[in-house]
Parts: C-alpha cells; sequence; structure tokens
C-alpha cells in the first residue's frame, strides 16, 4: 500500500523561535489526537531544520523537510544550499518545482530534473510539484502541461529513482487563493498522473507512487479530499502555519 502523507510548506514563514513553538504544538497534537498510520512532513525554512530534526527524535511518524536545493553539489554559489547540506541535519524531503520556485525564480523543467538527480544522489526524497495556471486550464491545456513536467522534470528517471519520489499536484490558481479545486477535478488529474506512471513505468510503480493534492487545504475540505481514490494526502501552505489547522488536516486520514 502506497504510504499517506500530510506535508506542509511553511514557505518564507514564521521567525526560528515561532517555527519551534508551531513544530512542538504539531507534535503534542499529532501524538494526542492522530490514530491513523499517515505520516507527517513539515518542510521549514533551512534554517530551522536542524532544530526541528532534534525535536523530532523519537517521532516515527514526524519528518523535516527543505523548500529547495541547489542543483550542484558544492561550489562557488553564493547564498545557496545543497542538497547534501540539508542531508547533514537530518532532513528527509524537499519540495522541488514549487510554483513559487518557477514563477519567481525562473526554475524549468529541465533545471529541476537536475535538482531532482541530486537530491535523489544525496539520498533524499523529492515532493515533486507539478500544476497548471488558470490560463492553462482555461485553455484546457492542463493535461498536455501536467505531462510535460511529468516527462520533462522526472521521467528520466529509472523505475528504482522514480519510487522514492512523492509528487504534488498544486492547481496554480488554487495555491494561497482560497479557491480549492473540487474533489472531482483533484481526482481527474491524479487519476491522469498515475495513468501516464503507469504507462511510463508500470502498474505496479504506479500504484506505489504517493500524489498529494495541494492549494488551499484546509480543515473544511481536507477529509473530502482526502477520501478520492488516487488522492493520497497534502501539500498545505497557509493552514500548515496554525498547528491546531494542520493537525486538524493531518486527522482528516483517521
Ligand atoms: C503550497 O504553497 O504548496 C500551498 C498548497 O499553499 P496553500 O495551501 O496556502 O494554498
Amino acid at each position: 500500500m502506497r504510504k499517506k502523507i500530510v506535508a506542509g510548506n511553511w514557505k518564507m514563514n514564521l521567525d526560528y523561535n515561532e517555527g519551534l513553538s508551531v513544530f512542538s504544538e504539531v507534535i503534542n497534537m499529532i501524538n494526542d489526537e492522530a490514530t491513523g498510520t499517515q505520516e507527517v512532513v513539515v518542510c521549514s525554512p533551512f534554517i530551522h531544520i536542524h532544530s526541528l530534526v532534534q525535536l523530532a527524535k523519537g517521532q516515527n511518524r514526524i519528518s523535516l523537510g527543505a523548500q529547495n536545493a541547489h542543483q550542484a553539489e558544492s561550489g562557488a554559489y553564493t547564498g545557496e544550499i545543497s542538497a547534501k547540506m540539508i542531508k547533514s541535519v537530518g532532513a528527509q524531503y524537499v519540495i522541488l518545482g514549487h510554483s513559487e520556485r518557477r514563477q519567481y525564480f525562473g526554475e524549468t523543467n529541465e533545471l529541476l530534473a537536475k535538482k531532482t538527480d541530486t537530491v535523489l544522489a544525496d539520498d533524499l526524497k523529492p515532493i515533486f510539484c507539478i500544476g497548471e495556471t488558470l490560463q492553462e486550464r482555461e485553455a484546457n491545456t492542463h493535461f498536455d502541461v501536467i505531462k510535460s513536467q511529468l516527462v520533462e522534470g522526472i521521467f528520466h528517471l529509472d523505475a528504482e529513482h522514480f519510487s522514492k519520489l512523492v509528487i504534488a499536484y498544486e492547481p496554480v490558481w488554487a495555491i494561497g487563493t482560497g479557491v480549492t479545486a473540487t474533489a472531482d477535478q483533484a481526482q481527474e488529474i491524479h487519476a491522469f498522473i498515475r495513468k501516464e506512471i503507469a504507462a511510463k513505468y508500470s502498474q505496479q510503480v504506479a500504484d506505489a507512487t504517493t500524489i498529494l493534492y495541494g492549494g488551499s487545504c484546509n480543515p473544511k475540505n481536507a477529509a473530502e479530499l482526502f477520501a478520492q481514490a488516487d488522492i493520497d494526502g497534502g501539500l498545505i501552505g497557509g493552514a500548515s502555519l496554525k498547528s491546531r489547522d494542520f493537525t486538524d488536516i493531518v486527522k482528516a486520514f483517521n
């Protein structure tokens, strides 16, 4: 059975002390209230990760992730952070290809393919984000856009490496907007992604791939989204900054 995951993406929010206190609350609430086997991943800013890993020691359901990594192993790239550094402080995941990275930092599928290779080489698991803009959906090109993000970003991997990935479908028009894809819209795309994976690799690989939904997921809509056959959890932005809301989303799997 594939893994169910609820991952929080804090983006550039919460200073160091705020981050520690939100994360401590999340740990306590998850332990007290979340009864399922779902995994919880918090993708914090880089500078929080080391301390959050210490707080999460002994918590076998809760792990840490970063929100980006450079494509090179090391070198003269002032201000950048490598996958190896992220690994060395105990994180297990790295978000790659978030639409904000694509939009504001010009990250292309080609660059993301390189980042994916580097992250996997350092034994971290990419949470690889794909999704169409509103214009693309309105022009009815969303299936083509998603297919090229898959083909150009991650379908160069062999099946063994591919099986380490988590995919997040995040329609850009739903991120931070308060507009959520309906459960039917999200399921339609998740099923399409799984079908493409089956065609490229095998049904077995497709059935084992965790595909998360992201885009204005909240405690009210999470249960309906997570109940869909091909939705295996969520990538949560705004609502992951509040321990109560984030825990309630995790509990949508209880
Ligand atoms: C995200 O940025 O990955 C995201 C899903 O944001 P939000 O939940 O705030 O829409």
